[in-house]
């Protein structure tokens, strides 16, 4: 059986990658998977734990690292964050594809890790640094800190596309949605 294609949607913090992956999720019939992460960031009001990320303490973070449970993992603005391995091989091996939707230093160990064809990688770019700073302040769940943070991080990340597939603008969720809904159908149509 042809292994299931792993889809990297990647990008700075506040792009609006959450967005776009939910809107692909619910307005796509593309049997997509996608893999939740473990984190050690506290829980935000809508988010809910097992469904957005699994929310563990630094312990268990780090338990999970020494017996070796993740395909990658990375330090964000003081928090750690983790792709669990299992189920992205088990549902690959299936032939079942699977979305990871993590940050730049993940994406571009992902990409190292695996270099099959079975991958797509996608960097998902503001209009702006003024749209992201809009974006990430409208959601009013950092302080002013950690906005100024994740912000000179997005600054730097934008210049790290070259090991991408695609580079998508979201200017409008909907079309860049589209776009990369286009573009995994035609890498799935090619692997068969
Ligand atoms: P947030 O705190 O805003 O939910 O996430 C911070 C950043 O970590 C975002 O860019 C998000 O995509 C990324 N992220 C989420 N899960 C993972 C993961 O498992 N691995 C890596 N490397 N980054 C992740």
């Amino acid at each position: 059986m042809k292994k299931g294609l792993l889809v990297i949607l990647s990008g700075p913090s506040g792009v609006g990658k959450g967005t776009v992956r939910k809107y692909i999720m619910s307005n796509f019939k593309l049997d997509l998977s996608y893999s939740i992460s473990m984190t050690t960031r506290a829980k935000r009001d809508k988010e809910v734990d097992g469904v957005d990320y699994y929310f563990v303490s630094k312990e268990e973070f780090q338990r999970n690292i020494d017996e070796d449970n993740f395909l990658e993992w990375e330090e964000f603005v003081g928090n750690r964050y983790g792709t669990p391995k299992d189920k992205v091989e088990e549902l690959r091996n299936q032939g079942k594809h699977i979305l990871l939707e993590i940050e730049i230093n993940g994406a571009q160990e992902v990409l190292r890790k695996i270099n099959d064809d079975r991958v797509i990688s996608f960097f998902l770019m503001p209009p702006s640094l003024d749209a992201l700073e809009a974006r990430i302040r409208r959601r009013k769940t950092e302080s002013e800190d950690i906005i100024q943070e994740r912000l000179q991080k997005g600054v730097k990340e934008m210049g790290m596309t070259e090991q991408y597939d695609h580079i998508i603008i979201n200017d409008d969720i909907a079309r860049a949605s589209q776009e990369i809904v286009d573009l995994i159908k035609l890498k799935i149509k090619k692997g068969r």
